[in-house]
């Protein structure tokens, strides 16, 4: 059986890359870290114009200039090193204004150090306690907005909820009763969630959905059918293997158990190594427990997201961009 033995997640059970590896992201030493040292507030701000987190132009509002002057670019003495200033009418205004950062009330670093934290997958709690800097309102308010983007991302883009293909193979299994993690774990919890995952691309890319606890089977592989490409090959858990033996339009349907036994010296192995493919699922399947459905919804999606980009900085900043315009369009 070559599928499994193709993956890359054959190499070995890969350690969660620790926090100060994450951070020193390609991109966030590139291109964001230069533009926060001292002095550098002026290509900062061109920066944050260049990726739309800054308007470029803003017209007065004030009703003598009935929104027709432009208003100019002025350096002041405030957090933000600048300011716009109408030039008939001298009336001021946050170089924030209308944009995505106006609700967050921090300076532009703790800005980008927050949402940083939040790609590197920083708990909102491990991060304020981290970082005393930083507000746990507005920290939180800034996490809470990279999710809402995410969320917002994924539901755009529905054609990211159809995993596989072909020569593509894709896992199928629910939490909690399924075979994703090797490790001992209550089965009683509240939310059953059906999980995909197309290993076709690194790291797999997830579909994950909190169903009824008691939702048939049928109903289950309808879902499956509904988000599974024709032409997949699809290893599916043993216990969902009997609904989905015989769907129609897939190369083939295996069984977890009948992949181990083509692999006997290697079960332990082959375990775990469907575990690591899974392992952020479980994680986030865990955490959605105690939320309400459409909250973890919420949170799987995001789950989702950050499947599809694994180096996320530069793709969040722009997604929180394109979110704002298309708020205000
Ligand atoms: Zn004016």
């Amino acid at each position: 059986m070559e599928i499994v033995k193709d993956e890359p997640m054959m190499t070995d059970d890969p350690q969660p890359p620790s926090k100060s590896s994450v951070r020193s992201s390609e991109y966030f030493q590139m291109t964001v870290k230069p533009l926060l040292e001292e002095g550098k507030d002026g290509e900062l701000i061109d920066w944050l114009k260049d990726i739309g987190l800054l308007r470029r132009s803003q017209k007065c509002t004030n009703s003598e200039c009935q929104g027709l002057k432009p208003m100019d670019w002025k350096r002041a003495r405030i957090v933000d090193k600048f300011h716009w200033s109408c030039p008939a009418c001298k009336k001021k205004a946050s170089i924030r204004l209308d944009s995505p950062l106006a609700d967050f009330h921090c300076s532009f670093k703790i800005i980008l150090d927050t949402i940083t934290a939040w790609c590197d997958g920083i708990s909102l709690e491990e991060y304020t306690k981290e970082n005393k800097s930083v507000k746990g309102v507005i920290a939180k308010r800034i996490y809470t907005t990279c999710t809402t983007v995410a969320d917002w991302y994924m539901q755009s883009h529905p054609d990211l909820s159809y995993l596989g293909g072909e020569n593509s193979v894709v896992l199928v299994d629910t939490f909690p009763e399924g075979c994703m993690t090797t490790t001992p774990h209550n089965n009683n919890y509240p939310k059953r969630v059906l999980c995909l995952a197309d290993t076709s691309h690194m790291p797999a890319r997830i579909w994950a959905h909190i169903v009824d606890k008691n939702l048939d089977y049928q109903k289950l592989t309808a879902l499956v059918a509904e988000h599974v490409r024709i032409g997949s090959t699809i290893v599916a858990s043993p216990a969902l293997y009997p609904m989905l033996h015989g769907m129609k339009g897939m190369a083939e349907v295996i069984s977890v158990e009948a992949l181990m036994a083509l692999d006997p010296a290697d079960y332990q192995r082959s375990l775990k190594n469907l575990e690591t493919i899974w392992k952020s699922t479980v994680s986030v399947c865990q955490d959605i427990q105690n939320m309400s459905t459409t909250e973890g919804e919420q949170i799987l999606r995001e789950l989702e997201w950050r499947q599809v980009f694994p180096s996320s900085l530069a793709e969040i900043l722009h997604d929180i961009a394109s979110y704002a315009a298309s708020r205000s369009a």
